[in-house]
């Protein structure tokens, strides 16, 4: 990214926190592997609900080693509420299988010396691990300054003119080039919100948006100031290891 790209992101991360705060995060680094298998099921649903199936998973098994183990459709019955049951199940045994073949053990330990790049080429070489999956990993247990790209992202950072591609991964690849140090989390999870709840993908509110007067889109409708429900709940910031209720 260029020297102007990376004044953007940094203006858009202080007029995001501006509207909404500095997101709260973990109070320690979850586990990558709880973490990888929390994002599988983060997938297409929303995070209440992908919440649900991982506490569910975390009560019904005492640890990975049983999930390991269990039946495949054990696994379904567990995490139905987050929807896919029959894909997620499958990518979260594979994952669990595949990991304890390659390394002897259920843990990503090994990664923590790894550079991002090549931590996440890694992880998304399992079977139904992506790269918004791996860099989840990177960021949410990992510590990592890597910016994840969800489909909220994605349309948000083209929109506003920080970049310009036409996937996710595309956009994931441009914008973590050089991505400028700290921020990635709070930029990361305000754009989420923003997305959610102002930049929807039709019709955004622009006429209420924290960005309006650095946005580049095109559609820009600053008379558009439709206001819709705060919704800061983030899975991947209440990953734990136990569950007690
Ligand atoms: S100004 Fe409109 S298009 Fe631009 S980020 Fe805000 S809501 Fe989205």
């Amino acid at each position: 990214m260029d020297k102007d790209q990376i004044k953007k992101i940094k203006e858009t991360d202080k007029l995001l926190r501006k509207r909404f705060g500095l997101p709260e995060r973990n109070d320690e680094l979850p586990d990558p592997v709880d973490m990888l298998i929390a994002t599988i099921l983060s997938q297409n649903t929303n995070d209440n609900n992908s919440y649900k199936a991982y506490k569910n998973l975390k009560e019904k098994y005492p640890d990975w080693e049983s999930v390991r183990n269990a039946k495949r459709t054990s696994i379904e019955s567990a995490i139905k509420v987050a929807g896919l049951g029959k894909q997620k199940s499958a990518a979260i045994k594979n994952f669990l299988e595949d990991l304890f073949e390659s390394k002897g053990e259920l843990s990503l330990g090994h990664l923590s010396d790894s550079k991002n790049l090549d931590a996440i080429s890694e992880l998304s070489s399992y079977k139904g691990v992506g790269v918004k999956t791996a860099s989840c990993v990177l960021l949410f247990a990992m510590g990592r300054n890597v910016c994840p790209v969800d489909t909220h992202v994605h349309r948000t950072v083209n929109r506003i003119g920080i970049v310009e591609a036409k996937t996710p991964d595309k956009t994931f690849l441009k914008l973590n080039e050089n991505f400028p140090a700290e921020i990635a989390h709070s930029f990361h999870t305000n754009l989420i919100r923003l997305g959610r709840e102002i930049c929807k993908p039709k019709n955004p509110s622009c006429g209420i948006c924290p960005l309006k007067d650095i946005c580049q889109y095109e559609f820009k409708d600053v008379q558009i100031k439709k206001t819709y429900k705060a919704n800061n709940f983030m899975l991947l910031d209440n990953v734990k290891k136990k569950y007690k209720d």
